[in-house]
């Protein structure tokens, strides 16, 4: 079972994991610099509270094995610290291909921005 669908069985939906969240709004930009890499991607999530608290973004190359985009604990901190919003940059930490495996990481980066809006009280 891959990783994405290991989590998204074992997660609880928003509003059992985070009572207080009305919204969680992700904005997600792929890059990556090297020479057969795919262009520049975007997406964007709107997660409402029925939804299973899961914010793993598989990885968009391919060849890559056992890799991915892990945003649950960023989102986690948010909500612990009541934060609106942050941005920033996850690398892939997974490997480029099956032939590179333990020698070559794949580094596909996301760059995301992350908007939560919280119930009030
Ligand atoms: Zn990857």
């Amino acid at each position: 079972m891959d990783e994405w669908l290991r989590r998204s069985t074992a997660a609880r939906p928003i509003n059992e994991t985070y009572p207080h969240v009305q919204e969680v709004n992700l904005r997600l930009h792929f890059h990556d610099e090297g020479p057969v890499a795919p262009p520049d991607s975007e997406k964007e999530l709107k997660k409402s509270p029925d939804q299973k608290a899961v914010f793993f973004e598989k990885c968009r190359m391919r060849e890559c094995v056992g890799g991915g985009h892990d945003l649950d604990e960023v989102v986690g901190e948010m909500i612990r610290a009541r934060a609106p919003s942050r941005e920033g940059v996850s690398r892939c930490q997974g490997w480029e291909d099956q032939d590179r495996v333990g020698k070559h990481r794949c580094l596909d980066e996301l760059r995301y921005s992350i908007e939560i809006d919280y119930r009030d009280g």
